[in-house]
């Protein structure tokens, strides 16, 4: 399968799982996950009609950024203070504050450069997780990040646990569901190529995507299956 007929087959794999769910498939944004994929690849999802792309790392996006199309940019990696000018200057959304000095950091960062910086408050909905905000604290950050004009917190952003357990996945994604209910905004990222359709069973707006568009070519591979029924 071509990369372009890949992205057409899953957008609407998830146009028909939204409708299934009785929502409207425009409710659900495709980002795609570009990390250590070739320009080609990405370059022909994006002819295909992939309309925003994601990154890990600043230098990888650095590198890329300037030879691709002009799509919606997604930071989906680990922030670090250090690097915040450089996330403010590469991407349009940052996706992963997971505490407040990351945040900060991006506030003064977007300040300098004149302009307000999207972003999401990350999760922590799977124990093993290394990075995430604690559910529990996320309004009280979102509260913190708001104070902040440079900034406009959009959401949440979590990844779902690495089980088999469809159960435990669903879960997860509830109650990331139900802090973004208190956090409030447009945007709950979450669903990966192995757990998209719990996520969008459970309330997701935006899907992140990687092995299921460009193909395996990374360490870690989730099971893919088709069970539960939308709540
Ligand atoms: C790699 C990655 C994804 C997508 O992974 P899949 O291969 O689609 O499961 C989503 N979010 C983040 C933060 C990632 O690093």
């Amino acid at each position: 399968m071509t990369v372009a007929s890949g992205y057409t087959a899953m957008r609407a794999a998830v146009d028909a799982e939204a409708r299934a769910c009785g929502r409207d498939p425009r409710s659900i944004a495709l980002v795609g996950v570009a990390k250590r994929q070739p320009l080609e690849a990405v370059t022909e999802a994006i002819a295909a009609g992939l309309e925003e792309i994601a990154e890990n790392y600043v230098q990888e996006a650095r590198q890329a950024f300037a030879l691709l199309p002009p799509v919606r940019r997604h930071f989906i990696g680990h922030v670090q203070t250090n690097k915040a000018k450089a996330l403010v200057e590469l991407f349009d959304v940052v996706q992963s504050v997971d505490r407040l000095d990351a945040g900060l950091a991006l506030a003064a960062a977007a300040e300098r450069a004149g302009r307000v910086l999207p972003v999401l408050i990350q999760l922590n909905v799977s124990a093993p997780e290394r990075f995430g905000c604690p559910p529990a604290a996320g309004e009280r950050l979102a509260e913190q990040l708001r104070a902040r004009d440079a900034l406009r917190v959009d959401g949440v952003m979590a990844m779902g646990p690495l089980v088999a357990d469809r159960r435990a996945i669903a879960e997860a994604f509830e109650l990331a569901a139900k802090t973004f209910a208190r956090i409030g905004g447009s945007t709950l990222s979450m669903g990966m190529s192995g757990d998209w359709r719990e996520a969008v069973r459970a309330g997701s707006t935006m899907l992140r995507i990687w092995t299921a568009l460009f193909g395996d070519r990374g360490p870690t591979l989730r099971s893919q299956r088709v069970g539960a029924q939308c709540s």
